[in-house]
C-alpha cells in the first residue's frame, strides 16, 4: 500500500528537508511544488510579462513546460523549465521577491496544481507546499502541518543563501519570509491554511532525526 503525503507551512519551516527525508526513506517520488513557482515567475521575469495583465499572464502560460529530473548524483530532483535546469537559479532572492505576486494569480495556480494532481495519480508521492492539504490533495492519507519560530527559520534560511552568495543580509531574508507568509496567507485564491485533519509539527526545537522519527510514525499507522 502506498499513501499521499502532503507538507504545508510557513516559508523556511524545512518542508523540504522532511519531505525529501520521508521519500527516501519510503522510496516515494518528492515534489516542491514552490519550485513550479519559482521557475513560473522566472519566465515572467525574464520575458518581462505584465502579471496585472490575464491575457499575458495566459499566454506566457502556454510557452511554459515544467518538469522534474531525478540527479542520481545529487541524490534530488531538480526543476526543469522548457528543458532547462533552473533548480539552482530559482532560489534566488530575485525569484523569492516575486514569487508570492505570481502565486496568487488564479490562472497560474490553476496551470500548477493540475500538473500537481496529475503528479499524484500514482501514489507514493510527498509534496510540500501551501495548499498542498487543502486544495491539490484533500483526501490525502497524511497531512503535515509544519512550524517554527520566526527567528530559527531566518536563521537557517539565511545560512542556506549566504553560502551561494556572501552579499545577502539577514535583513534582506527576514523581510523576505514576512513578506511571503503575508502575501500567502492572504491571498484571495487558496490561501496558506492547515488544514483540518493535518498534524502539526513544530522543529523550532528538534533535531531533523527526531523530526523524521515523528513524521515516520504517523506514516506508519497509515499504512497498518
Ligand atoms: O516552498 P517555497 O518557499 O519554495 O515556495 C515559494 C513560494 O511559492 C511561496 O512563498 C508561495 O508564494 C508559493 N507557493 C504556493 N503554493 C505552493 C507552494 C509554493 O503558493 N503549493
Amino acid at each position: 500500500k502506498k499513501i499521499i503525503i502532503t507538507i504545508d507551512g510557513w516559508s523556511s519551516c524545512g518542508k523540504s528537508t522532511l519531505a525529501k527525508q520521508l521519500a527516501k526513506k519510503l522510496g516515494y517520488v518528492y515534489v516542491d511544488s514552490g519550485a513550479m513557482y519559482r521557475a513560473i515567475t522566472l519566465y515572467f521575469l525574464r520575458n518581462h510579462i505584465d502579471w496585472t495583465d490575464t491575457k499575458q499572464v495566459e499566454d506566457a502560460l502556454k510557452e511554459i513546460h515544467l518538469d522534474f529530473h531525478f540527479n542520481e548524483k545529487a541524490q534530488s530532483s531538480e526543476m526543469f523549465l522548457n528543458d532547462e535546469n533552473v533548480e539552482y537559479v530559482i532560489r534566488d532572492l530575485v525569484v523569492a521577491e516575486k514569487v508570492s505576486d505570481v502565486a496568487a494569480i488564479r490562472e497560474v495556480r490553476t496551470f500548477a496544481v493540475a500538473q500537481q494532481q496529475k503528479m499524484g495519480r500514482k501514489k507514493g508521492i510527498v509534496m510540500d507546499g501551501r495548499d498542498i492539504g487543502t486544495v491539490v490533495f484533500p483526501k490525502a492519507e497524511l497531512k503535515i502541518f509544519m512550524t517554527a519560530d520566526n527567528a530559527v527559520r531566518v536563521e537557517r534560511r539565511f545560512k542556506e543563501l549566504y553560502e551561494k552568495n556572501p552579499n545577502i543580509t539577514i535583513e534582506e531574508v527576514k523581510s523576505n519570509l514576512e513578506m511571503r507568509d503575508y502575501i500567502d496567507s492572504h491571498r484571495e485564491v487558496s490561501p496558506l491554511r492547515q488544514a483540518e485533519d493535518a498534524l502539526i509539527l513544530d522543529n523550532t526545537n528538534i533535531t531533523q532525526e527526531q523530526q523524521l522519527h515523528k513524521a515516520m510514525g504517523w506514516v506508519e499507522e497509515r499504512l497498518h
